[in-house]
């Protein structure tokens, strides 16, 4: 009997650019085709644009944690797990499962989309005492954490305690950062009517950058609007400022300022997933060199993609532009990857990915909001209604869509109950436990772990 194979098509990361890929290959390809796998730590993808506003409280966090089983065409085989090694000459990907089993997944093509980590540095006490946010335990960690800084300031007798207690220190003003922090800020200034023992003068929120300007992206204008905004809200911005050390109780700024606060958030950019490193091929900037195609040159089965490639920005007249890591790009590079995967396994031409960027939309929380879609300068219910239209209409499934509204809808009239689950109360959820980037292999490891399963085949 003559056993047919069907080439092994192994996606890795289900972020907006792996499912964006899948979906496509589900779709334009027959069963007989190809086989699909793909390799995921969680059972859903991510809406990571909306995660300020799980931390805040205005959407619960299933609303955005789309299902990668609810599709009419699903029948991808899918790995609870990670990659932890990518060896590229055997073509084998090394998976730990969610069990912690380590197991060898060989493929024809693999498309690599494992996105991004937070990008931390070398400053003393920063990963054991900041927070990320990133993944959706972490935004629900900090909400609860942030709700319960109210709860034991208001219980505690000790005015210095309480003062820490309300103070807030948010790094990156970037949007993912300025939105956090003005999300956050919205939560507490709305929370502390439910608390009238505590001053609401005593609640303090930094917003710290290093860079000159909040959100260099928006421009000019609308980046010093959004300074207003939240300026007018008491939050204090220092930009040129980063910080020089973090502890348990206090946080020290790079102009010598002592801040005591028990809450420290970091959200100062972005770096390419570990697992690129583990691959042994050229970077930019951390993120995989790719060409246009998102293929990587020398190896025609390999493609990456997101965040974690650097993708030429055609569109740009720049040389050496790369598309930034934003989502826009992401979901549109998983469909010209799946078309050009498929390109790769019929022998076609493969084409090049081109998208004009369609602008950014930063939800500062309440009715503020700035954006600039297609150029267009926005501020306020304009820009609130940009904002929330766009990522509404991004939405994968129907189901996600109609949980998002009506979350909308309920906090819009009911408002927030600012209830703490306490599920994390005691379990660590600092950057150092939430974004395992110690689990990768090391080159020599990588081999080992190839060549023993290859010895054991033979
Ligand atoms: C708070 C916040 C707000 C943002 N707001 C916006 C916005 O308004 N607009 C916008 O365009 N962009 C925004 N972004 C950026 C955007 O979310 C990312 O650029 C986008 O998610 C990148 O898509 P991706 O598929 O490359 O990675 P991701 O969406 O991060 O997906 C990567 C996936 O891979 C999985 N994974 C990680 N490592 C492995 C591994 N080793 N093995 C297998 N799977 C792995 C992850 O669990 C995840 O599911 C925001 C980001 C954040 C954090």
């Amino acid at each position: 009997m003559i056993t047919v194979t069907r080439p092994r098509i192994l996606v890795v990361g289900a972020g907006f650019a792996g499912v964006g890929c899948v979906r496509r290959l589900e779709r334009r390809l027959s069963p007989d085709e190809a086989e699909i796998t793909l390799v995921t730590p969680s059972s859903y993808q991510l809406y990571l644009p909306l995660l300020p506003q799980v931390a805040s409280g205005v959407l619960t966090p299933q609303s955005i944690a789309v299902s990668l089983r609810r599709s009419r065409r699903y029948r991808t085989r899918i790995i609870p797990g990670g990659a932890i090694g990518v060896d590229l000459a055997a073509k084998v990907c090394v998976v730990r499962t969610i069990t912690d089993r380590t197991v060898n997944e060989p493929y024809d093509y693999i498309v690599l989309a494992p996105g991004s980590v937070t990008r931390t540095f070398d400053i003393p006490g920063l990963t054991d005492n900041a927070f990320g946010m990133k993944t959706l335990a972490e935004a629900a960690y900090l909400r609860d954490h942030v709700i319960s800084q109210l709860d034991l300031a208001d219980a505690s007798q000790d005015p210095d305690e309480r003062a820490a207690r309300l103070q807030f220190v948010v790094v990156g003003g970037g949007y993912a950062g300025t939105e956090t922090a003005a999300c956050l800020q919205m939560l507490t200034h709305n929370a502390v009517k439910r608390y009238p023992r505590l001053d609401p003068r005593l609640i303090k929120w930094h917003l710290i950058d290093i860079a000159p300007r909040l959100m260099p992206e928006l421009g000019e204008k609308l980046g010093s609007d959004a300074q207003k905004i939240l300026g007018r809200r008491g939050i204090e911005i220092s930009l040129g400022v980063s910080i020089a050390k973090a502890g348990p109780e206090e946080v020290t700024f790079t102009d010598g300022r002592v801040v005591p606060t028990r809450t420290l958030i970091w959200t100062a950019g972005v770096v390419a997933s570990p697992l690129i490193g583990t691959l042994g091929a050229e970077t930019v900037r951390g993120r995989l060199a790719v060409n246009a195609e998102m293929n990587l040159p020398g190896h025609d089965g390999v493609f990456a993609l997101g965040d974690a490639a650097a993708v030429p920005d055609v569109a740009k007249d720049e040389e050496g532009a790369v598309c930034p890591p934003t989502a826009q790009h992401a979901m549109r590079q998983g469909k010209v990857v799946a078309d050009n995967v498929i390109a790769a396994l019929r022998e076609q031409p493969l084409r090049p990915y081109k998208h004009k960027d369609l602008g950014l939309v930063v939800d500062l929380g309440g009715r503020d909001a700035v954006s600039k879609p297609i150029g267009i300068e926005l501020k306020g219910l304009p820009a609130m209604a940009v904002a929330r239209g766009y990522h509404w209409s991004a939405l994968r499934t129907n189901v996600a869509k109609t949980r998002v509204m009506t979350n909308w809808l309920l906090n819009a009239v009911a408002g927030d109950d600012f209830v703490r689950t306490g599920f994390q109360s005691r379990s660590p959820a600092k950057l150092k436990d939430s974004e395992f980037v110690h689990a990768y292999l090391t080159p020599e490891q990588l081999r080992a772990q190839v060549g023993a399963a290859a010895e054991g085949d033979g």
